[in-house]
């Protein structure tokens, strides 16, 4: 078989970076998406694939746009000719109190978190063969805990194992896999960003309660993304798996 090739939306930073690098290492091939909107530079995780003695493309797409996520998915198979994994990384965090909160910022939120996650399966699987996974990025916030001032992002990160599970049981006899990762605290731009989210002080102050004492990183998700698609993994499909260094397993005091 020639070397496996994995698709990663919000490629260009945190969470989804570190899957094309670990990815890199393994010898599976990338084609990551990236949101041009956004600040992060995308040859970042092009030089540090490479750099890694791995293959990346780099396409600016929005998971919001379907015809875009379809794009992203032929640009795999046009560009590797094949297409084996796919990573449903890209996320959206906004605070906003129930209150407060507009249908268009509900709408926006869902669109990304929970739509663009099945948008990107969606495209993905037209090309995905036997053998084949699939993994989507929840979180603590939705997928166990409750966050106040962010139910939009809960109640989107909530609805990815339920579709996670479904589309296990779909894709069961082709042999494709689908599991959800939720991962605890990870220092990322996401979480260090004090407006939407923790920021640095709240997290090293988060870190302290973590039973394993520390937030996590990235690279630390990217790994079980890796095992998650690969053959280590074979048997495991409609799991939802907690990567949180003990968070919500610890006792209140
Ligand atoms: P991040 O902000 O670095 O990564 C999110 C990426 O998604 C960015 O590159 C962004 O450009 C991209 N993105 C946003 N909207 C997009 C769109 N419409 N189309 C395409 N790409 C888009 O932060 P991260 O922490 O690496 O986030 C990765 C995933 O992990 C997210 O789904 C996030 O919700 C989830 N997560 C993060 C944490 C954490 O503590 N950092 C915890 C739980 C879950």
């Amino acid at each position: 078989m020639s070397q496996p090739v994995a698709l990663v939306t919000g490629a260009a930073s945190g969470i989804g970076q570190a899957v094309a690098v670990a990815y890199a290492k393994k010898g599976v091939r990338v084609v990551g998406g990236y949101l041009a909107a956004d600040s992060h530079d995308p040859s970042q995780t092009q030089r540090l694939v490479e750099e890694a003695g791995g293959e990346c493309l780099m396409v600016a797409m929005d998971v919001t746009n379907s015809a875009s996520m379809d794009a992203l998915a032929a640009a795999a198979v046009e560009r590797f000719g094949r297409l084996d994994y796919a990573v449903a990384n890209a996320g959206l965090l906004r605070k906003a109190p129930l209150l407060q909160m507009s249908d268009e910022q509900w709408n926006e939120m869902l669109n990304v978190d929970l739509t663009g996650v099945m948008r990107t399966f969606r495209s993905a699987s037209r090309y995905i063969g036997e053998g084949g996974a699939m993994v989507a990025i929840s979180s603590i916030a939705g997928g166990v805990y409750g966050w106040q001032d962010h139910s939009h992002y809960a109640a989107a990160k909530a609805g990815l194992p339920g579709l996670c599970r479904s589309l296990a049981v779909e894709f069961a006899s082709k042999g494709i896999r689908c599991n959800t990762i939720i991962p605890g605290l990870i220092e990322t731009p996401q979480s260090l960003d004090s407006k939407n989210s923790l920021g640095a002080d709240g997290l090293a102050k988060a870190g302290k309660a973590i039973p394993l004492g520390r937030v996590g990183r990235a690279s630390e998700v990217a790994d079980l993304v890796c095992y998650l698609t690969g053959r280590e993994s074979s048997y495991i499909t409609g799991q939802s798996i907690i990567i949180d260094g003990g968070l919500t397993v610890r006792w209140p005091e």
